[in-house]
C-alpha cells in the first residue's frame, strides 16, 4: 500500500516537473518577447534608475498586457472604430512605488471627440444655422476698419469677462451679409474654448415661436431659458414682425432681467439704434407706444455698445 502511494507521488512530481519545464520555456519566450518590445525598451531605459530586476519580474504580466493593448492608432477615424479593448483609451506604463502599473488614458481621438461634444453643449442655439458655429475669431476675415474695431471690442469683452467682470455686450449693426452673425458665432466659439456657455437666438423665429406658445405653459419656460443664459446673443433683432405683444411680453422682460442682473447680452441688427426704435414703435397708437419703444431701446443701450459693420455682402 505504502509503495503504491510513494510511486504515485513520484509520478506526480515528475509530471509537475516536466510541465513546469515546458511552462518555463514558454514563460521565457514570452518574457523575451515582452522585453524586446520597442516601447517596453524605451520605458525601461527612461526609468532605469527606479526599476530593478525584481520589479520587472513581478510586473511582467502588466508589461505583457501593455504590449497586447498598444495598438497602432495613427489611422484612427473615430472612437467607435477603436481596436483597443477599452474603446478610446490607450495604455501608458508608470512606476508606482515598487511596481510597474498600466494606466489607461483617453486617446487623442477621444479627447478630440469629447471636446467637440463639449463645444456643442456650450454653444446652444435656437434657430441659428449650425455652420455659423464653425466661425473663429482667430481666422476671421478682417476686410474693413469697422470690422477691426468690432473684433477688438470682442476681444476686450472676452478678456474682461474672463477676469470676472461684467462687461457690456456688443450691438453689431450693418447691412445684410456683412458678417454680423458670423462675428457673433466667432465670439461664442472663443468663449466655448474657455468653457463659457453662450446662447445664440435668432430673434424672428424665437418671437414667432413665442407667439405660437401663447396659452400653453411652454411660453414662460422659453422666455426663462433665454432670460437666464449666462451669455445671450440676440441675432437679427429688427428682422422680425414685432407686435406690441412680443415687444412688451417677451423682449421687454428678457432685457429687463438681463439689465438688472448685468448679464452679458449681444445683438445683431440691420438697424442702428434710431432705426430700431422706429421699428419698435407702432405709431398708430400714439405717445404711449413711443414711450414703450424708447424704454426697450434704453435697455439695449445699457446692455450693449454699438458697432457698425460695413463691407460687401458676403452672401453674393
Ligand atoms: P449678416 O449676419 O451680417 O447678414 P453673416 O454673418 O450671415 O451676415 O455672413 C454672411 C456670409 O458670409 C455667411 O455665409 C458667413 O459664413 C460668411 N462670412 C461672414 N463673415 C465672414 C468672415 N469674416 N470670414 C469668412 N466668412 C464670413
Ligand atoms: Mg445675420
Amino acid at each position: 500500500m505504502t509503495r503504491v502511494i510513494k510511486l504515485k507521488k513520484i509520478d506526480q512530481t515528475l509530471n509537475r516537473l516536466t510541465h513546469s519545464e515546458r511552462f518555463m520555456k514558454q514563460y521565457e519566450n514570452i518574457r523575451k518577447e515582452i522585453l524586446s518590445h520597442p516601447k517596453i525598451i524605451t520605458f525601461l531605459k527612461a526609468n532605469s534608475s527606479s526599476i530593478d530586476e525584481g520589479m520587472i519580474e513581478r510586473s511582467l504580466m502588466k508589461l505583457y498586457e501593455f504590449t497586447t493593448q498598444n495598438k497602432d492608432c495613427s489611422h484612427c477615424q473615430s472612437v467607435s472604430l477603436c481596436k483597443n479593448m477599452m474603446q478610446g483609451y490607450v495604455p501608458r506604463l508608470e512606476v508606482q512605488g515598487k511596481s510597474i502599473e498600466i494606466v489607461y488614458e483617453r486617446c487623442e481621438q477621444r479627447v478630440k471627440e469629447e471636446s467637440r461634444r463639449e463645444r456643442e453643449r456650450l454653444i446652444q442655439s435656437l434657430y441659428v444655422p449650425r455652420d455659423i458655429l464653425s466661425a473663429s475669431l482667430s481666422n476671421i476675415d478682417i476686410d474693413t476698419k469697422s470690422k477691426m474695431e468690432a473684433i477688438k471690442a470682442a476681444h476686450g469683452f472676452i478678456e474682461e469677462y474672463m477676469k470676472g467682470e461684467k462687461p457690456k455686450g456688443l450691438y453689431l449693426h450693418g447691412s445684410f451679409g456683412v458678417g454680423k452673425t458670423y462675428l457673433l458665432g466667432a465670439i461664442a466659439n472663443n468663449l466655448a474654448d474657455k468653457h463659457v456657455s453662450t446662447l445664440l437666438v435668432y430673434v424672428p423665429d424665437f418671437l414667432r415661436e413665442s407667439k405660437a406658445a401663447i396659452g400653453d405653459n411652454s411660453l414662460n419656460e422659453k422666455i426663462d431659458f433665454v432670460k437666464k443664459a449666462p451669455i445671450l446673443m440676440l441675432d437679427d433683432i429688427g428682422a422680425e414682425t414685432m407686435t406690441s405683444w412680443t415687444r412688451d411680453e417677451v423682449l421687454g422682460p428678457i432685457l429687463q432681467h438681463r439689465m438688472a442682473d448685468q448679464m452679458p447680452t449681444f445683438f445683431s441688427s440691420n438697424f442702428n439704434f434710431n432705426e430700431l426704435e422706429h421699428h419698435l414703435t407702432f405709431s398708430q397708437k400714439g405717445e404711449e407706444e413711443r414711450m414703450k419703444a424708447a424704454r426697450i431701446l434704453e435697455r439695449i443701450k445699457t446692455l450693449a455698445t454699438p458697432y457698425h459693420l460695413d463691407g460687401h455682402n458676403r452672401r453674393t
